[in-house]
């Protein structure tokens, strides 16, 4: 398949891992939007929160579950920023789920 977090996942893109398990893998954004900003993705491939259903979900909350993990394990200990993309409007750019863990400084409160 053709898609960029796919082939992130599978290694054919090198990436910076920050974590991996059984049904995540969270590497650092390419282009950072903050001092720290991480994208946390499920192993299998989805579009993104307009096609989580029954059969996904439990990857989902896998990916969920593993985001405090890998806030603490970057240091983010006085809070940080979860963002979804999810379709045109939604500034979704790579359509295999993902949400962006930011922080490392006071966010802005605008949210868009
Ligand atoms: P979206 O706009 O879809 O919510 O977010 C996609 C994110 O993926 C963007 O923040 C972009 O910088 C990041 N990105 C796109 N291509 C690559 C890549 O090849 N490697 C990494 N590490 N990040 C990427
Ligand atoms: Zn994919």
């Amino acid at each position: 398949m053709d898609c960029i977090f796919c082939k992130i996942i599978e290694g054919e893109i090198p990436s910076k891992k920050v974590y991996e398990d059984e049904a995540v893998y969270a590497f650092y954004d390419i282009n950072p939007s903050a001092p720290v900003h991480v994208l946390v993705v499920p192993k299998t491939h989805m579009e993104s929160l307009n096609t989580v259903d029954e059969g996904n979900i439990q990857t989902v909350s896998n990916v969920l579950l593993s985001i405090p993990k890998i806030a603490e394990q970057l240091g983010l200990l006085n809070g940080y920023r979860v963002i979804t993309n999810c379709g045109t409007d939604g500034g979704q750019t790579v359509p295999h789920l993902h949400f962006h863990i930011l922080g490392g400084k006071k966010l802005s409160e605008k949210l868009n």
